[in-house]
């Protein structure tokens, strides 16, 4: 087979950034009676493009199969609302829109951030591909479109409604595999004296922190601002500005303006801020394509550490059980090999996978009661980005002598409520 091509650049993809062997869609937690069943399993290959340097999963994993039954509504997470009103707070500011503006949003979900748009009397208009998450966002008054973005559909939402003055795009650009479609399609919702504005985890936040657990097949694009900045060229938008989030391990919020509003005026950017992010990457090699090449090895030890650990207490005969089965635990969990001879259980809070299995793993998950029956020597914390909080809640782990474990983003064996 002939390597695949740059979704930005079309270059065939001949350079590894990491590759993580095959795993199943990592949301697809089969039931009992399906364990005995095939399982499809698609690769986590991640290529580097040497002509400009977008870091991408070729899209082994249609698009439809993925959205089909996309059920995450955002509202769920009370801190996520939180960010979402500060951030419309910010973007009135900044853009002083008025009532009379315009604000549409892509990938709107459930309308956790446009209900604060409508709050001020703004008009807005959401568009989200999941028709029952869109059904949930009409439902609390907030207007959404079901469509995919693309250039096509750009234009067709911008004749019919008019050009918006701010098009928000978060976590999305890194999730479709046609990144110039879609960026296009920003382009061509946009007035030209609008602003987009895009939220991405950031590639250099990835790399310095082992977040290699946020690589999975719906995450097309692996994005640095360098590299942002070039598929938003191709689609006529210039980065002005640049903000640095901490969430999802470390995010950039974007803001771009069409080419033609620069050409008019120069004044307009890039701030200083984007220079001092681009310095970041070159100081970690983002520049250059060999600068790409140390984080297999990363990986490696990561996979190294947590097998050894494993193997150790399998060999001493003591109980390891896991807490918590996300769906990004699923990516080290396939790619370390680490099934029920060496993870007894996990426990989850979701009642949807109690009497499920870890995807391609198949790792029993139960509810949390079950921790404190079994009593295990060891527990593996596997959403690690909230160590700290969960370190509280199993405390009591301690009084039974067991310890807590994290493999992320470097092994770390700790007393519990520390
Ligand atoms: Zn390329």
């Amino acid at each position: 087979m002939s390597a695949p091509a740059c979704r930005l650049c079309g270059t065939p993809l001949t350079r590894t950034f990491v590759d993580l062997g095959m795993s199943p869609p990592c949301e697809t937690y089969p039931t009992a009676d399906a364990i005995d069943g095939a399982e499809t399993f698609y690769p986590l290959h991640v290529r580097v493009c040497e002509s400009c340097l977008l870091v991408q999963l070729p899209a082994y994993i249609p698009a439809e199969e993925i959205f089909d039954d996309y059920a995450y509504f955002s509202s769920y997470s009370d801190s996520w609302v939180a960010h979402a009103r500060k951030f419309v707070d910010a973007a009135v500011e900044r853009l002083a829109l008025t009532p009379e503006s315009f604000v549409v949003e892509v990938a709107s979900n459930d309308g956790y951030l446009l209900q604060h748009v409508v709050e001020r009397g703004i008009r807005c208009l959401g568009i989200e591909p999941a028709a029952n998450v869109a059904e949930a966002a009409r439902r609390t008054g907030v207007p959404t479109v079901v469509e995919f973005l693309g250039e096509d559909t750009g234009s067709g939402i911008a004749a019919e409604h008019g050009p918006a003055d701010l098009v928000v795009a978060n976590n999305v650009l890194a999730h479709v595999p046609d990144i110039v479609d879609f960026a296009k399609g920003l382009r061509a919702l946009l007035a030209d004296g609008g602003r987009v504005s895009i939220e991405i985890p950031h590639l250099l936040r990835l790399i310095q922190g082992n977040e290699y657990d946020t690589i999975y097949h719906e995450h097309f694009s692996y994005l640095s601002l360098l590299t942002t900045q070039r598929v938003l060229a191709a689609a006529g938008l210039v980065v002005v500005d640049v903000e640095e989030l901490p969430s999802h391990g470390g995010s950039l919020r974007t803001w771009s303006a069409p080419a033609e509003a620069l050409d008019a005026d120069p004044t307009l950017g890039p701030s200083p801020a984007v220079a001092e992010v681009l310095a970041q990457e070159r100081a970690a090699g983002l520049h250059t394509v060999e600068g790409h090449a140390g984080f297999a090895d990363q990986v490696a030890a990561v996979r190294d550490d947590a097998l050894r650990f494993l193997l150790d207490a399998r060999r001493a005969g003591k109980r390891v059980v896991a807490y918590g089965a996300p769906g990004k635990g699923n990516t080290l969990l396939n790619h370390c090999g680490i099934r029920a001879d060496l993870v007894e259980f996990a426990v989850d809070r979701n009642p949807y996978k109690h009497g499920r299995y870890t995807p391609g793993t198949h790792i029993p998950i139960r509810p949390p009661e079950a921790l404190d029956a079994a009593r295990p020597d060891h527990v593996v914390i596997m959403p690690w980005n909230l160590r700290r909080e969960i370190s509280v809640q199993l405390a009591h782990v301690a009084d039974w002598g067991g310890s807590l474990v994290t493999f992320l983003p470097t092994f770390e064996e700790f007393e519990p409520g520390t």
